[in-house]
């Protein structure tokens, strides 16, 4: 296996194992836990010159916090999306700047991009022939699209409510679709079940692998970066699994301990009303979410009903003093159209979760009005204009 200098291997995040990413491709062997990559920070000669002196052409170029190389990456130079100043947004909110950070600009359309290239290369190294996942519809179609250009096969199972899109494109891509009937827990079920029967299968899934988060990480080294080196106030996050919003908290820590950085961002989980786990937990103030048993939006990207790694999205929420936010279905689409007209960006129902939530904050006090507030739009629109386009027809449009 071909990693990077710093790369020191895996830990178990709930009982601290550690073990040689060689050996361990997938959970923690001892307790089944989630395993995190771990590196030597003193060993990494990283500093704000010598990352600005780079171009900023792919989430690459951080490759000493990464586990493996550039040059042996399976890579369509994902990530380097544009941090978008939104001045309407700004002023709607009442706080000093609103950025979008639009990872709809990826190559599959979504931030899952940066899971995949990482997750993939990681198959790669393993010798895998077969990787498999199941997927609301933009993890499969970014895993099948990598799968491809790795020559590997795939295997994405996706609930029969994903969108025409992604199940047109995994196909595309030359993935193998599995259609399940019903929602993503149904498609996980069956994935579970033919992955005991395909034990040459290497999986994707989140939390199973170890670097999917590893991958969405890069996306807080950009924000702070093209914000000149500040840290911003709060970072809004529309959260399923929650593996974007624990690779940011991982991330923060790391430049912290780099001395690149000297503060962590608030950090704030959007969710949907009809499927809101960790906004629940949050508010209860439980350490561990309790899973919703009857999970409804039309937020297919967050319709995550049993989030598995709840208590480290918890701890990241409370240890940066951030916080979570549920809105409904109806204010999540009029945020995501209020959004396309005012300032031209194009999110997809599920991302714009996460403006409706900053929206719902601000209203609620949240910000003192000076802030600087970055909301991920972690898809584009066009993969979902259907939707968007019949709810302004719902309302006589
Ligand atoms: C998967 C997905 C999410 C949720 O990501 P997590 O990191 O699992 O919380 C949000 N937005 C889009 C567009 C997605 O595809
Ligand atoms: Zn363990």
């Amino acid at each position: 296996m071909e990693t990077t200098d710093a790369f020191r291997g895996l830990e178990c995040i709930d009982c601290g194992a550690t073990v040689d990413a060689e050996d361990a491709t997938h959970e923690c062997p001892d307790c089944g836990g989630i395993l995190d990559p771990t590196y030597e920070y003193g060993a990494i000669d990283l500093d704000r010159d010598s990352i600005e002196s780079r171009p900023f052409d792919s989430l690459w170029r951080y490759e000493e916090l990464l586990p493996f190389a550039r040059d042996s990456a399976v890579t369509m130079d994902e990530g380097a999306t544009p941090l978008v100043e939104c001045e309407k947004l700004a002023e709607e909110l009442g706080v000093g700047r609103v950025l979008v950070k639009d990872e709809g600009r990826n190559p599959t359309g979504t931030f899952k991009d940066r899971g995949q290239t990482v997750a993939v290369t990681a198959a790669t190294q393993h010798g895998a022939d077969t990787v498999a996942l199941a997927s609301a519809g933009n993890a499969g179609q970014a895993g099948a699209a990598y799968a491809g250009r790795a020559d590997l096969d795939s295997e994405v199972f996706v609930p029969s409510r994903s969108g025409f899109t992604n199940k047109a494109m995994i196909n595309v891509h030359g993935g193998e679709m599995n259609v399940v009937g019903g929602r993503i827990g149904d498609a996980g079920a069956a994935f579970e079940e033919a992955l005991a029967e395909n034990d040459e299968w290497y999986s994707l899934q989140t939390f199973s692998t170890p670097y999917r988060h590893e991958g969405k990480k890069t996306m807080f080294y950009e924000i702070v970066e093209q914000l000149e080196w500040a840290v911003p106030d709060a970072i809004v996050y529309p959260t399923g699994g929650g593996v974007g919003l624990v690779g940011m908290y991982k991330a923060a820590q790391e430049f912290e301990q780099l001395g690149i950085t000297d503060e962590l961002p608030k950090l704030y989980a959007a969710q949907a009303e009809g499927c809101a786990p960790i906004v629940e937990a949050f508010e209860a103030g439980r350490n561990v979410h309790e899973p919703v048993e009857h999970p409804d939006t039309i937020c297919g990207g967050i319709e995550i009903p049993d989030p598995g790694a709840s208590p480290w999205i918890l701890e990241a929420l409370r240890e940066t003093d951030g916080g979570a936010v549920a809105t409904d279905d109806d204010d999540i689409l009029e945020a995501a159209i209020a959004v396309a007209k005012g300032e031209g960006l194009e999110m997809a129902p599920t991302c714009a979760a996460a403006a409706s939530g900053a929206w719902d904050l601000a209203e609620n006090g949240e910000f003192d009005g000076d802030e600087t507030i970055v909301i991920l739009n972690t898809g584009t629109g066009n993969k979902e204009a259907d939707v968007l386009r019949s709810h302004l027809m719902g309302h006589g449009i």
